[in-house]
């Protein structure tokens, strides 16, 4: 697994899918760029997703709010006191870690063959985390002697919690760590200029910031990630309906992507609720490194739209048939770059030839891929690239295409491949004669041989959505 992790970090690197930030100065931490394969790519999964939330539900609009905003919205929202991990600093490492990690790892490697004592630990360290008893868990850490991994030392510092949000402090304002509260406050626009009705949601894709402490794992937990946020405002007594409704249907979409079997996928229910939730469950997806969340459900009631209500004093109510009411709202919110990992680890895939050579392809869904279709001239002369390149530019408004000529064609096949490319389209001698091409699949490298004309329609029919 992390020799398959380590792979798919260097070929979203070499394939200009994903490259680390800052890279020349060294990097910086758990933040990433999208190369130019990787942005078509995750905008392909954006409009994918958003064409899904509200072109396909008449009652679902979408919202493009700002990443700053008044900073009482952060106080309403409850982020400014309760967005809050726990930490501990080592005083010689001066790493900081989560002493709930911290216990959770020591507990695994060491107590492997006494599972009493283990489930007894964990036990009171989840009593410990419910009663937010910070003291116990710094006992617990003294009492197992957990030393720094690096240093070997146990110089602790106490346990402290740590505000997840990145905050401009000369302006007073925050990077927002979720996307949901541009939803909220524009609630009243949204619903008198669309003449909104209960049930109804309002979508949103954007970059949300969180101050993680420890990041890692590639893209899955970054400091600067993308959300896909749907939230659905419902009448309060119909809240278990809707929020099985949409744990039940989120799962589906995932499902009929069809990337692997169902068997990669799980839905859990929440312990630890988030400060703002009533119920919550999350997908879980079997990225290389195990089973994590990718997508939280959750049933925030009216949590927000009554703090707000407070905060700002202007009301959040509906008048319905007579009735005045908050609504509550089940929100659906799905990690973008999570969701590029999962799709991206799925697909990569080493194959073995039948001539005993292998070949590396992202068997991406066809309507994702980057690249709908390569055009290659057989050889650099006697005018096949002119008639190759003709092609290219008559069809090149319609679909994501590219030329190349720059290497050999099984070099240019097997680079499209790497690309995730679905169909390659090559002139030859006999495309001067026939107007007809090549044309090689990528899954099963078969080739035959079809109209130039056909190939629009054969893009169009096979790389939609
Ligand atoms: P986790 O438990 O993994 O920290 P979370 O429960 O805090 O995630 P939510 O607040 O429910 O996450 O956010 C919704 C979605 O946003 C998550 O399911 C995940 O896909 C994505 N997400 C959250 N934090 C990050 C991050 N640091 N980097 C990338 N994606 C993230």
């Amino acid at each position: 697994c992390n020799y398959f992790f380590e792979f798919l970090i260097s070929h979203a690197k070499v394939y200009g899918f994903i490259f680390p930030s800052s890279e020349i100065y060294g990097g910086l931490n758990a933040i990433y760029d999208y190369g130019p394969h990787g942005v078509e790519l995750k905008n392909n999964i954006k409009e994918f997703w958003w064409k899904s939330m509200t072109q396909l539900h008449e009652n679902i609009v979408g919202i493009d709010s700002s990443i700053l905003m008044h900073s009482d919205i952060w106080r309403a929202s409850g982020h400014i006191d309760k967005f809050n991990e726990l930490l501990i600093d080592h005083k010689d490492s001066k790493k900081r870690y989560r002493p709930e990690i911290l216990i959770q790892k020591y507990v695994e490697k060491n107590f492997l063959n006494d599972p009493k004592k283990k489930e007894e630990i964990l036990s009171r360290l989840s009593q410990s985390l419910k009663k937010k008893n910070l003291l116990d868990i710094k006992v617990l850490i003294d009492e197992l002697c957990i030393c720094d991994p690096i240093f070997k030392t146990k110089n602790w510092t106490e346990i402290r919690n740590f505000n997840m949000m990145f905050k401009i402090i000369e302006k007073d304002l925050f990077l927002r760590p979720e996307t949901a509260q541009g939803i909220f406050s524009n609630f009243h626009n949204i619903v008198k200029s669309n003449r909104m009705k209960i049930p109804f949601g309002i979508a949103q894709i954007g970059k949300s910031f969180r101050n993680e402490i420890i990041a890692r794992k590639f893209i899955f937990r970054m400091r600067e990630f993308e959300q896909m946020e749907m939230q659905f405002f419902i009448l309060p007594k119909e809240e278990i309906k809707w929020y099985n409704y949409w744990k039940k249907s989120r799962l589906k979409w995932h499902l009929d992507l069809n990337l692997v079997n169902k068997k990669y996928y799980r839905l859990c229910d929440h312990d630890h609720l988030a400060h703002y939730a009533s119920f919550g469950s999350d997908i879980e997806f079997h990225f290389p490194f195990g089973f994590q969340e990718i997508e939280g459900i959750h049933s925030r009631r009216d949590f927000d739209l009554k703090n707000h209500e407070f905060f700002s004093k202007k009301k959040f109510r509906i008048f319905e048939l007579e009735k005045n009411y908050i609504p509550y709202v089940i929100e659906t919110s799905l990690g973008l770059d999570r969701l590029f990992l999962a799709i991206f680890s799925s697909s990569l895939k080493e194959e073995e030839l039948k001539n005993g050579k292998k070949r590396i392809v992202l068997k991406l869904p066809y309507c994702l891929s980057p690249i709908k279709a390569a055009i290659f001239p057989l050889v650099k002369k006697n005018g096949l690239p002119e008639i190759a390149k003709k092609i290219f530019h008559d069809i090149k408004i319609h679909h994501r295409l590219v030329y190349d000529e720059k290497e050999s064609i099984g070099k240019l096949y097997r680079r499209q491949d790497a690309i995730g490319t679905p169909f390659c389209f090559t002139v030859d001698y006999d495309t001067i004669k026939t107007d007809t091409v090549t044309m090689r699949n990528r899954d099963n490298m078969k080739q035959k041989r079809i109209h130039i004309k056909e190939i629009p329609k054969i893009l169009e029919k096979k790389t939609g959505f």
